[in-house]
Parts: structure tokens; C-alpha cells; sequence
């Protein structure tokens, strides 16, 4: 008989982003037990993952991968540990990953190596019979954790009700399936860093001011690629009565951000891209646009993790980057390009925490689970939510 176990996911501090920021260890895989410190929430795994070796984990993995055959595909983000990245079926970012997972009809489980809202995203996507799994049901994202849903159902009732027709939710991917359905029902759409760009256009032509969740960042640079000045940008600040904005503010701006950020892309300063430059006067400086806007108007250029890839393999030999990025991320890039010089801008180690919690261990036992009719930590979207959210998501695939 099938096990379903769930359990809520916990929000993510700061101050855990920062337990683990190192600068004098390498990101390898160490046994759990090791990894667990007391600032740090994980979930409960069976004793017997714990202290297992690095070794033993991958075998056990590679094994149960191997008898699943193709009733399992293993999904993993460009920013999970390289221990898991190579059992990947697939890797890339949120959207494409979601995109995969849809395509992969036959597979029984699709076990997505990522965080909450991208499980959440791939089983609105995916068909009823198949199963989508998290292994650490703790992995969440503290930017989407930052716009809690009835926070930002209470935003968008009073924005709409003040400013009237023609305020166009939009959500960006790292949010919730509820957050997406609000998108969906009201005439809005989802986007992700590829295509914000054009979403926000589709957006402009549908109406004339966007409510933007849950990432200022990229809202913001969105907006001024747009040619949106800075002073029409407003920012809904959470636990101020109305965002702290007035009437008028809200009817005049043509973009209202929710104040919301990514932990890991705002610890990149424009004093590190000034370093970067002193030390390598060719460098050619990439940022993801979840930096914040004085980062992106620094740096060369901004895009997705997928562009910031693309970037750097197209580059020529003994060309240099400095990446503002996760940091899993840029060291897979630099030993994928061994004949260019690729460096993180952020001289402190940090790698994102709540994808650093899928441990190889929590893979191990979903995975062996499997074998044994156990299914854990499977991520359901209910029909209602599913329903809207799917409209958003289908929008922001005719978006070109
Ligand atoms: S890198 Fe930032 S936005 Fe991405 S999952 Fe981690 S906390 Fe969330």
C-alpha cells in the first residue's frame, strides 16, 4: 500500500541563508549528520541515511535509478549540489524543468531535485496518474516564502479595488500554486527570468499597470528594460497598512512591486564588480536579474541561468568572466570551461540553502522508497488551484 506523506514546508530565514556561507570548505557532500547544524531545519530521515558515506549514498541511488528504470525521472536544478546533478535525467531551470517533467508521460515518478514551488509547478503540468516528489520536503525558497498567499490576495483586493480595471497580476515562477491561480483568474500570467521581458509586454497591452510578486529585483529591471522610469515603480512594503502606499501612488505607477527578494542574488555589491574589473580589466561581468538594480545597471549584462550558461560557453578561449550567481552553478560553469577563467563575484562561498538541502541522502531514501511501494513526500496541487494557475502558466507559453 502506497505511503503519501506531507508535511508543511518550513519558511527559510536569513540567518539560515547564512549558515552556509563558507570560505574555507569545499561544496562536497559530507555523511547528514555532518551537514545538519543546530541553526539548520531539516526534515527527519530513517537513522540508517544518516552517516552514510558519500560513496555508499551514490551507489545506493545509482542502483535503485537503475531498477526503476523508466518509472522514474530525475529532475535537477542548475543550482543543486553536483552530487545530485549527476543523476539527473535533466537539468536546466524552473520552467524548463517543469516543461520536461510534462513530457515525460511514461514516468511513474518524477522526483524533482529543486524547491517547493517548482514540485508544485511540474505537478500542474504533469498528467493525474504520475507522482511528483520532493525529497526534502523542508526545501523551500525564502523569496516566494516573503509573499505569503492571503498577504498577497488582501494586496491585490485593495490595489484592484483603489485603482479599478486594468492592473494585470503577474507572478514570477517562485511563487505559490495559489499565487499562480490569483494570476490566472484575474487576467494575469507567470513568467520566469527568460522571459519577464516579454511578459511584461503582453502585460502593457492588456492594461496599464502591473502588480508584480514576489521579486523586486526583477521586476524593477524588468521595468527599466522596458524604459519604465524608476519613479513609476512603487514598492508594496509587507506589514505597512495599504503596502504603505497612498491612493494616489497606487493609481499613478505603472509597475507595483512586492517587496520581496532572492537572499542569495542581493549579496552581490557593485564594490565586487569594481573588484572583478580591477583585477581582470577584460572581464565580462553576468548577473542573473534577481540582482538588485544597481547591480544589473554595473554588470555587462543580465539574464537567466540559462543565458548566463549560454553566455559563457560561447565565450572565446581565454576569455573572463565574473558570474553574480548561485554558486553551485558557477563552479559546474568553470569546470565545464576549463579554457576560460569564470569566478563567482561574491568572494564568500554561498551556496542557496533550501536547494542545498537535498542532501544525496534524501534521494536514497525517496528513490528506495519507491521500490518498496512507499511514496514520500509527494507535492499535490489541489484541482481548484491547479485549474487557474495552469491558465497563467499556459498564457506565459503563447508569449514570445
Ligand atoms: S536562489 Fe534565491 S530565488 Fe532561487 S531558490 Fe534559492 S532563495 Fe529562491
Amino acid at each position: 500500500m502506497a505511503v503519501i506523506v506531507r508535511e508543511p514546508v518550513l519558511p527559510i530565514t536569513e540567518i539560515e541563508h547564512s549558515a552556509f556561507c563558507r570560505t574555507d570548505e569545499p561544496l562536497t557532500s559530507k555523511p547528514l549528520v555532518e551537514e545538519i547544524t543546530a541553526n539548520v531545519r531539516w526534515q527527519r530521515l530513517p537513522q540508517r541515511y544518516m552517516a552514510m558515506s558519500p560513496e555508499e549514498l551514490a551507489g545506493r541511488i545509482r542502483d535503485a535509478k537503475a531498477r526503476l528504470g523508466t518509472r522514474v525521472v530525475i529532475l535537477g536544478h542548475h543550482y543543486q549540489r553536483d552530487e545530485i546533478i549527476q543523476f539527473a535525467d535533466f537539468r536546466g531551470d524552473s520552467f524548463l524543468l517543469s516543461q520536461n517533467a510534462a513530457s515525460q508521460k511514461d514516468a511513474e515518478f518524477i522526483v524533482f531535485c529543486g524547491v517547493h514551488f517548482m514540485a508544485e509547478t511540474a505537478d500542474i503540468l504533469t498528467a493525474p496518474h504520475q507522482k511528483v516528489i520532493l525529497p526534502n520536503i523542508t526545501a523551500g525558497c525564502s523569496m516566494a516564502d516573503m509573499a505569503p498567499t492571503d498577504e498577497v490576495l488582501d494586496a491585490w483586493d485593495e490595489i484592484a479595488e483603489t485603482v479599478g480595471e486594468g492592473v494585470i497580476p503577474v507572478t514570477y515562477m517562485n511563487s505559490t500554486a495559489a499565487i499562480k491561480a490569483l494570476c490566472g483568474e484575474n487576467g494575469g500570467i507567470v513568467c520566469t527570468s527568460s522571459n519577464a521581458a516579454a511578459v511584461f509586454r503582453w502585460a502593457f497591452e492588456r492594461g496599464r499597470k502591473v502588480f508584480f510578486i514576489p521579486d523586486q529585483h526583477l521586476g524593477r529591471n524588468t521595468g527599466v528594460k522596458l524604459g519604465i522610469p524608476l519613479e513609476e515603480m512603487v514598492v508594496w512594503g509587507r506589514f505597512k497598512p495599504s503596502g504603505g502606499l497612498t491612493r494616489q501612488q497606487m493609481r499613478d505607477a505603472r509597475v507595483i512591486l512586492w517587496q520581496g527578494h532572492c537572499s542569495v542574488h542581493t549579496r552581490f555589491k557593485v564594490s565586487q564588480i569594481e573588484e572583478a574589473r580591477r583585477r581582470y580589466p577584460d572581464v565580462k561581468v553576468v548577473v542573473h536579474p534577481e540582482c538588485t538594480r544597481e547591480v544589473v545597471a554595473a554588470a555587462d549584462m543580465d539574464g537567466s541561468t540559462e543565458f548566463i550558461i549560454r553566455t559563457v560557453n560561447q565565450g572565446a578561449p581565454g576569455s573572463v568572466f565574473g558570474i553574480g550567481t548561485e554558486i553551485s552553478l558557477v563552479n559546474r560553469i568553470a569546470k565545464e570551461n576549463p579554457d576560460k577563467t569564470v569566478f563567482c563575484l561574491d568572494p564568500v562561498v554561498c551556496p542557496c540553502s533550501t536547494m542545498y538541502r537535498i542532501h544525496p541522502a534524501y534521494l536514497a531514501w525517496v528513490l528506495e522508497g519507491m521500490l518498496e511501494g512507499a511514496v514520500v513526500n509527494q507535492i499535490t496541487v489541489d484541482q481548484e488551484t491547479a485549474r487557474y494557475a495552469r491558465v497563467a502558466l499556459e498564457r506565459m507559453l503563447t508569449v514570445r
